[in-house]
């Protein structure tokens, strides 16, 4: 793998003067009037539970340092008022000459679920609905297709005719759920991760319905967390609890990486099974099991190009 020569990118979208009602306004272009209706019926809702400056907040990118510093001291004061927590949420920006890359050993993972339970409190998921951006599924022997196993096994694991395939954003390098939505709420910044703005974001679920490996979540609800249980350390476009009426993702969790830290799913598997690093560092272990490995990537044929890996020892 070429690591060396990539061009750099900006890593934000370019959207100029872009106001909340002009990325509605198109919206409306582009959708048509249907389907259009159809999208924004969810920001009504949102419009109907913001405060005026939250609906008036201009994009991300769009934010000059002075506003960002106003939206974020709006936020902490809104997770006190709502889950009586003491939060810090940071703005976390890639790190120059970084791309995070993931690998799961499929001949160590058992299957056990510890990722999963991780994400959810690390990324102060619903308790309602045990959300998690992590699925792990329970796969026959003898295919790589996650559509034919299961998410909803039970019994000890691991079973001897099964594997266990643990799947999460794969932080496309093509990403569909970022090409179809019709506000440039979400997109790829420069280290690889895909983003979304949650302030932005009209609920529309194109995204959802893009993404081949139903990586994405939708708030159907106002995601409850005792206070006791929120996780105070956050960040913007990463754990901070998203509002509801909007789409929300892994984003391999920036508020840790970007800080020289591992994913909290990473951590907390038992098994070792999983790698995560710089893969433009020559010796990082990602690198090394991306040169050494016989590696493989979900739904190839979809030209998506996964920034996740999967191998067997
Ligand atoms: S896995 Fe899905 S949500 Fe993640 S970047 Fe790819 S298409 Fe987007
Ligand atoms: S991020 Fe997804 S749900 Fe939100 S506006 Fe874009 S396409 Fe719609």
């Amino acid at each position: 793998m070429t690591t060396t020569e990539t061009p750099q990118k900006p890593s934000l979208p370019i959207v100029e003067n872009f106001t909340r009602r002009a990325a509605v306004k198109g919206a409306f272009a582009t959708l048509g009037a249907g389907a259009f209706v159809a999208a924004i019926s969810p920001l009504r809702q949102a419009a109907r539970n913001s405060s005026a400056a939250e609906f008036m907040q201009t994009h991300y990118s769009e934010l000059s340092p002075e506003q960002k510093a106003d939206v974020i001291a709006r936020l902490e004061a809104e997770a006190k008022e709502k889950y009586d927590a003491d939060v810090t949420i940071a703005d976390d920006r890639p790190i120059p000459g970084t791309k995070f890359v993931y690998a799961i050993n499929l001949s160590v993972c058992n299957g056990n679920g510890k990722c999963v339970e991780a994400c959810h409190k690390e990324n102060n998921h619903d308790r309602d609905t045990n959300q998690s951006y992590i699925r792990v599924i329970e796969m026959p022997k003898g295919t790589m297709d996650m559509e034919k196993g299961s998410t909803t096994y039970t019994g000890a694991v691991p079973k001897d005719d099964k594997f266990y395939l643990p799947v999460q954003c794969q932080q496309c390098d093509e990403p569909p759920c970022v090409d179809v939505c019709p506000v440039k709420a979400t997109w790829k910044e420069e280290d690889g991760i895909v983003v979304v703005d949650y302030n932005w974001c009209i609920g529309c679920r194109y995204c959802e319905a893009a993404c081949p490996y139903h990586a994405r979540r939708f708030n159907w609800k106002k995601p409850e967390v005792p206070a006791k249980e929120v996780n105070p350390d956050q960040s913007y476009l990463s754990n901070r609890i998203r509002p509801v009426g909007v789409v929300e993702k892994c984003t391999y969790c920036l508020h840790r990486t970007r800080r020289g830290k591992l994913p909290a799913c990473l951590e907390a598997c038992p098994t070792g099974a999983r790698v995560f690093g710089n893969i433009l560092d020559p010796k990082s272990n990602i690198r090394w099991i991306l040169e050494n490995k016989r590696v493989y990537i979900l739904k190839e044929e979809l030209g998506t190009k996964p920034a996740f890996f999967y191998y067997f020892d």
